[in-house]
């Protein structure tokens, strides 16, 4: 008797909604593959994120562990990361910011939204601390690729 189980679901990527079929290993409890189901929104198809942007499921840790705290490259581009406090953190990302916007001014910077876990209430002040603070229009989001 097969382990494989087709099991419908909702891509928990983005907040489009899509239909996703995955086949699920049941005996492992690992999914296997994803393909497109016939969703509302989605009418069959998935974008990258939905075909193989999954595989965090199996195993959160698969990129990166999780950070715990800031960490800053206090030596340049290529050295190690070190953990700092989120005073320092703070204070060198506002510096970095400043030095960039002074030297290239405020359209030389973008910020993206994410769809993932920040929520609406973060993405809204991110838009607002980019368009106040920062002086430009360049915010976007990750569901436009
Ligand atoms: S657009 Fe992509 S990421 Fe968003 S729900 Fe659909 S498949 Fe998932």
């Amino acid at each position: 008797m097969s382990n494989i189980k087709e099991i419908q679901s909702t891509c928990a990527y983005c907040g489009a909604g899509c239909q996703i079929r995955f086949s699920v290993d049941t005996a492992q409890n690992k999914i296997l593959e994803a393909a497109p189901a016939k969703g509302r929104t989605n009418e069959g198809t998935l974008c990258l994120k939905g075909w193989y942007g999954w595989d965090y499921l199996n195993d959160p840790q698969i990129l990166t562990k999780r950070l715990k705290k800031p960490m800053i490259r206090k030596r340049g581009k290529g050295s190690p990361l070190e953990e700092v406090e989120w005073a320092e953190a703070i204070s060198y990302v506002a510096d970095r910011f400043t030095e960039i916007k002074n030297t290239y001014g405020p359209d030389s910077i973008m910020g993206t939204g994410s769809a993932r876990g920040a929520g609406n209430e973060a993405n809204y002040i991110m838009q607002k601390f980019m368009r106040a603070c920062i002086g430009t229009n360049n915010v976007d989001h990750c569901a436009r690729i």
